[in-house]
C-alpha cells in the first residue's frame, strides 16, 4: 500500500500528470503508462514503465 500523501506528490516521470495506486502498481491518469512497485516503493522510470495496449 502506498501512502496517499506520497501518492499526491508522485507524477509521472512520462508526462508528469498525477498518478494513483491501480492492482499493485501505479498508474498515471493521463498517459496510462503503468509502474511497478518493487519492496512497497513505487518504480516511476520510463525504462519501466508498462505503455497501455490500444
Ligand atoms: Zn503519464
Amino acid at each position: 500500500m502506498i501512502s496517499p500523501e506520497l501518492l499526491n506528490i508522485l507524477t509521472c516521470p512520462s508526462c508528469g500528470c498525477a498518478v494513483r495506486e491501480k492492482e499493485n502498481a501505479i498508474e498515471c491518469t493521463a498517459c496510462k503508462n503503468r509502474y511497478p512497485i518493487e519492496n512497497g516503493i513505487p518504480v516511476l522510470l520510463v525504462d519501466r514503465a508498462q505503455k497501455p495496449k490500444n
